[in-house]
């Protein structure tokens, strides 16, 4: 199961968001079971530009806010999807509230 976004959408969205001097910077979704970056999101991800996030949380964010069990990835140069090793996520992302 999945929720996608077309490509109508979300030029409407990134319109918007240029309109209000604003943009994608990370993305955040939950798997049932573990959490990694799969291909379907590798393919659909709304975060575009260099440098973005992309955290993939597990069992469906089912208890805490817990960065050390959430995979988190951010887009390089060349458009690829790279794992964030875990003792740097904390150096990126802040859980605050
Ligand atoms: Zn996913």
């Amino acid at each position: 199961m999945g929720v996608y976004v077309d490509g109508n959408e979300l030029h409407r969205i990134n319109v918007w968001l240029f309109d209000h001097g604003l943009r994608i910077l990370a993305q955040i979704h939950s798997h049932p079971t573990d959490a990694y970056h799969s291909d379907t999101d590798d393919d659909n991800a709304l975060a575009t530009a260099a440098g973005s996030l992309s955290l993939v949380v597990p069992d469906f964010a089912r208890g805490p806010a817990d960065l050390s069990r959430t995979a988190v990835y951010r887009l390089d140069q060349r458009g690829l999807w790279t794992h964030v090793p875990p003792a740097d996520v904390g150096r990126l992302i802040e859980i605050v509230g």
